[in-house]
């Protein structure tokens, strides 16, 4: 952890009119940079590291699926969490990846600040990178605290992107079919 972060916690506090010596507030700032430091790790990540040669040879081409991968993130406007599930497939061309990589990349790039969309796009853009798939498809759905807990405090809405890649897009029946799997086609 960087130094000068425990006490940018501090002069928060000061900011918000706290009295950073009160008892209960004493080891917060130190609690709270480790809390930030953890909830944005996935900047100490890369893709190599996390697919670690889990990629394995497979003559299969049909769609892979992972869906309902819990998903916590901080919007980079608010510093706020965002929360929710991604689902995820591709349609191997050769290789696949190893299951658990797939939660994974989705938790790398989750676990920086970021916006939804681009959090979709970018893990897209990674499992097609890792892969080589024909196609690759992401939804995400989640909640956003910056709506719930002020603004325009809506509790109940919930942000839902996708993005589809190669076959996916090409394909109305291949993303109707990945739609259809995790329970969002109409
Ligand atoms: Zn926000």
């Amino acid at each position: 952890m960087t130094q000068s972060l425990p006490q940018h916690y501090r002069e928060i506090l000061v900011g918000l009119g706290e009295d950073p010596e009160r008892e209960g507030l004493l080891d917060t700032p130190k609690r709270a940079a480790k809390a930030m430091q953890y909830l944005c790790h996935g900047y100490a990540q890369t893709l190599d590291d996390i697919v670690n040669g889990a990629l394995f040879a497979s003559a299969s081409d049909e769609m892979v699926i992972v869906k309902d991968i819990e998903l916590y993130s901080l919007c980079e406007h608010h510093l706020l969490p965002f929360i929710g599930k991604a689902h995820v497939a591709y349609i191997p061309t050769g290789k696949v990846l190893g299951l658990s990589k797939i939660a994974r990349i989705v938790d790398m790039f989750a676990r920086r600040l970021q916006i939804q969309e681009n959090l979709t796009r970018q893990i897209a853009d990674a499992i097609q990178d890792v892969t080589k798939a024909a196609g690759v498809a992401v939804v995400i759905e989640a909640q956003h605290m910056c709506m719930m807990m002020r603004g325009v405090e809506k509790q109940n809405s919930t942000m839902n992107t996708s993005v589809m890649l190669g076959a996916f897009r090409e394909s109305t029946t291949t993303r109707m079919e990945f739609l259809q799997l995790i329970g969002r086609s109409k």
